[in-house]
C-alpha cells in the first residue's frame, strides 16, 4: 500500500482525540508535520505558520485542516493554490461560499477536496438510509442535545460568529439527514436562543418540510449528563430511530442494549474517513455536499431571535 505523507492544521481537542489515531491506525497516511501554534505533537516536525510548512515541506501533498471555521479558509484556499490536496473538518467554512470557492479552485488545479461529515460514517447511518429508500416519510424528529460544558470546554471560537455554536454539534444531525432521507428538506422557521454575551445560539428550535413530510429539530447546548443524538422518522413502515449520532439503529422498537456500556462519542467515524480520503486521492475526484452546512444558514436567516440569559463556563 501506498502511504501518502499528510500533514495537520490545528493540533486542538479533534486532531488529538480523533484524526491522530486514525492516520496511525490507517496505514494509508503518515503524519509527516503539523502546523500549530502552541507546539503540535511530540515526535512529529511542526511549523509555526502554514507558509512556513509548504516552503520546507513540498513532498507533504494533502493537508488536513482541523483549526475551527472561522479560520480555515485562507490556509486551504492557499493550500490548494500551492497544489496540495485538501481535507475539510465540518463545518466545511464559516461561510457557503467559502466552501463553493474552494470547491471552484480544486476541480479547476485538478486536486481532491474532501469536506468530511464524521457523523455520516457512524456506525448505523448506511443501514437507515437503506431502510429509508423505499418508505415513505411522514414526520422526523431530531433531538440534539449535550452539555457544552462537557463536549467543548474552553472552546471560545464556538461562542463568537461563525462558530454555530448548538449547531456546532447539530450539523452532525443534519448530515446524517440529508445523507439518510429519500427527499430534500428545507427548513421553514426557527427560534435561535442567544445568551446575552454570546455571538451564537445555546439552544433552537428548527422547523423543516420535505415532500410529504415535516421535521422538527430541538437543540440544546446545555443538557447535562448523557448526550441525547437522537433522530426518529415515522413512516408508512413504521418508526426509525437512530440513537448514540447514528451509531445505534431500531426499527418499532427499543434500542439494542449492547450499547448500553459503550461511551457515548465518536467511533470508528474518523478511520472511515482517512479511508475515503485515500479513495478521493486515488480516484482523482472531490466530495464537497454543503446541504448540511444550508439547512444552518438557512435556520440564521430564517430565525427569530431570542436573547437568554448569559453563558459562563
Ligand atoms: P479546538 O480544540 O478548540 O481547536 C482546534 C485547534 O485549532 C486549536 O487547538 C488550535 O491549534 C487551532 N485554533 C484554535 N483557534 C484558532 C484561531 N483563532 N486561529 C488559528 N488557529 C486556531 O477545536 P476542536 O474541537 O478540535 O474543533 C475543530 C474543528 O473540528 C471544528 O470545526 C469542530 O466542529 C470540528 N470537530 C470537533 C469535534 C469535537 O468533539 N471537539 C468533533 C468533530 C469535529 P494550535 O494550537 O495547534 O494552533
Amino acid at each position: 500500500m501506498t502511504v501518502t505523507d499528510l500533514a495537520i492544521v490545528g493540533v486542538g481537542k479533534i486532531a488529538r482525540d480523533q484524526h491522530v489515531p486514525a492516520i496511525a491506525d490507517g496505514g494509508q497516511f503518515r503524519l509527516a508535520a503539523t502546523v500549530s501554534r502552541s507546539g503540535g505533537i511530540e515526535g512529529v516536525d511542526n511549523y509555526d505558520t502554514l507558509e512556513a510548512l509548504m516552503e520546507a515541506r513540498p513532498e507533504i501533498g494533502v493537508i488536513s485542516f482541523c483549526n475551527p471555521p472561522q479560520v480555515r479558509y485562507d490556509g486551504a484556499r492557499a493550500a490548494l493554490e500551492a497544489g496540495r490536496h485538501v481535507m475539510l473538518e465540518k463545518p466545511p467554512g464559516a461561510s457557503l461560499a467559502e466552501v463553493d470557492d474552494l470547491a471552484a479552485i480544486a476541480e479547476a488545479k485538478g486536486l481532491t477536496l474532501y469536506a468530511t461529515w464524521h457523523s455520516r460514517h457512524a456506525e448505523s447511518v448506511a443501514a437507515a438510509k437503506a431502510w429509508l429508500a423505499d418508505k415513505t416519510v411522514a414526520r422526523v424528529r431530531v433531538d440534539w442535545k449535550e452539555d457544552v460544558r462537557v463536549w467543548h470546554p474552553g472552546q471560545k471560537w464556538i461562542w463568537e460568529a461563525g462558530g454555530l455554536g448548538v449547531f456546532d454539534p447539530a450539523i452532525n444531525a443534519f448530515s446524517i439527514l440529508t445523507e439518510i432521507l429519500p427527499v430534500p428538506v428545507h427548513v421553514t422557521g426557527a427560534e435561535l436562543r442567544f445568551p446575552a454575551n454570546c455571538e451564537t445560539p445555546i439552544a433552537a428550535e428548527v422547523q423543516f418540510k420535505g415532500p410529504g413530510m415535516t421535521m422538527l429539530a430541538d437543540l440544546n447546548f446545555l443538557d447535562e449528563g448523557d448526550p441525547f443524538w437522537t433522530i426518529t422518522a415515522e413512516t408508512d413502515a413504521g418508526t426509525l430511530t437512530l440513537t448514540q449520532g447514528g451509531a445505534v439503529l431500531s426499527i418499532d422498537s427499543a434500542a439494542p442494549t449492547d450499547w448500553d456500556d459503550v461511551a457515548p462519542g465518536i467511533h470508528g467515524e474518523y478511520p472511515a474517513l482517512y479511508a475515503r480520503l485515500a479513495d478521493l486521492l486515488a480516484t482523482n475526484a472531490s466530495e464537497v455536499d454543503t446541504r448540511p452546512l444550508t439547512l444552518v444558514a438557512d435556520a440564521f436567516m430564517l430565525g427569530r431571535r431570542v436573547t437568554v440569559e448569559a453563558f459562563h463556563e
